[in-house]
Order: C-alpha cells, then structure tokens, then sequence
C-alpha cells in the first residue's frame, strides 16, 4: 500500500514567529496524524522544527541547490536542510519553473541530490492552461517527467513522491475534476511504469495540487491514483489544513 501524504507549501508567506505559532496549532490538531508535511520558508525551518519535535508533522523545505556546497550566493544546500531537521523538499514547483528560470535538467540535478541526502523530493510537474486548452497536457507532463527523472535509479525513484499542480489551479480557486486530476495522475503512474517498471510506479505517492480545500480534499484523495495533496494557501489555516488531514480517507 502506499504511502498517504498531505503536505502544506508556506511558500513566502510567513515569519519566524507566525510560522511557529501556526506550527503549534498543528501540533494541537495533527501532532498525532501520519503522513503530514510542512514546508515553510527558509527562515523559519528551525523554529518550526523545534515546535514539532516529538510529533509526526514531518519539516520539508520548497527548494533546495545541488551543489554541496560552495561559492553559490544566496543558495542552500540539501545538507543544510538535513542538518536542520528537514525530511522532504519540494522540487520543480511551477512557481519556482516560472519565476526562476527552474528547467527540468535542474530538478533532474536536485532530485538526485536530494535522495543521495536522504531527503524525500516533492517533485512537482503540471500544464499550463494554454497547454490545457490545446489538448497538449499530456504532452508536457510527458516532457516533465522525461526531463526530470530520466536516467534516475530505481531506487531514487521508489523512493520520490510526484505531485501533479496544472498551473492553471494554484491560487486562483479552479480545482480539476476529481475526474481530470486522476486522469493525469494515472497518466504519470503509467509513465513511471513504462521506465522503472509497474513494481516502482506502484510505491510512488502522487499528489494533487491546486487550490485544495477542506471541502474538496476527500473526493479529490479519494481517487485511485491520488495519494494525497500539496497544499498552498489552505495551509496557511491550521483549522483547514488539518480538515484537510483528517480528511485522508
Ligand atoms: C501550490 O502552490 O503548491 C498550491 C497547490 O497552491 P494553492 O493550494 O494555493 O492552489
């Protein structure tokens, strides 16, 4: 069986002290809950990582560099995260792919960095809406899938988790159908069969991502190819993002 995941994405939106007083309201509702993941901003993984400890809410940062270490101004290596408690990181996020120039070789790079680290990679792939409306999603999925995982060993790959985020439904309110979403997330298991083998693609938690809500969590997670959510603006509540949690069927 595999592994059930929701995972809650800061991004850029919360201090030191914000970021610890939501990671306590966490602990009150979800300090027993498997399979939950927060990801705040840089700044305020140690912070949170001290409120969480003892609990199951695992720390996970939402970019890493590949390099080791090293005259990389303003990067930070994936030993760094390690070092402060962190158990995953998001890769390739669409925000990350558009706004800083993220290809798919550079998740291809932090994706086999990451595991050699121990880190579980969050590796995000999703169209665009011209993509979308063009019939073309498949295509790109295709392509991002490719790009940042080729030539992967099985092993790096049993142990990733994919998230499929179309573009188009992060922060603006529009979810996929239950159905569209686990169209594209069997689409990836199958690709991820056809290069590692079904054994592989069978272990590999996918999730959606895309203004996911207490109100669509479970029928979303109740579709058989999706393993869970990434969650953006709903994380930032901690009464929704544990509804969400607890909504894991
Ligand atoms: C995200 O950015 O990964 C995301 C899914 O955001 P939102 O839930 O706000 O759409």
């Amino acid at each position: 069986m595999r592994a059930r995941l929701v995972a809650g994405n800061w991004k850029m939106n919360l201090g030191v002290s914000e970021s610890a007083a939501l990671a306590r309201a966490l602990r009150e509702n979800l300090g027993g809950t498997p399979g939950v993941v927060v990801c705040p901003p840089f700044t305020a993984l140690a912070a949170v990582g001290a409120e969480l400890r003892g609990t199951n809410i695992a720390l996970g940062a939402q970019n890493m560099y590949w390099e080791e270490r090293g005259a990389f101004t303003g990067e930070v290596a994936p030993g760094m995260l390690t070092d402060l408690g962190c158990r995953y990181v998001i890769l390739g996020h669409s925000e990350r792919r558009q706004f800083f120039g993220e290809t798919d070789a550079g998740v291809r790079q932090k994706t086999m960095t990451a595991a050699r680290h121990g880190l579980t990679p969050v590796v995000c792939v999703g169209e665009l809406l011209v993509h979308r409306e063009a019939g073309r999603t498949e295509d790109v999925i295709r392509e991002q899938v490719a790009g940042g995982l080729s030539g992967l060993a099985v092993e790096t790959v049993e142990g990733l988790v994919v998230a499929y985020e179309p573009v188009w439904a992060i922060g603006t309110g529009r979810t996929a159908t239950d159905a569209d979403a686990q169209e594209v997330c069997r689409f990836i298991r199958g690709l991820l069969a056809d290069r590692y083998g079904t054994g592989a693609a069978d272990r590999v938690p996918i999730l959606y991502g895309g203004s996911v809500k207490a109100a669509n969590a479970a029928a979303i997670m109740g579709q058989a190819d999706i393993d869970g959510v990434l969650v953006g603006g709903a994380s930032l509540s901690a009464s929704e993002f544990a509804a969400i949690a607890h909504a894991v069927p």
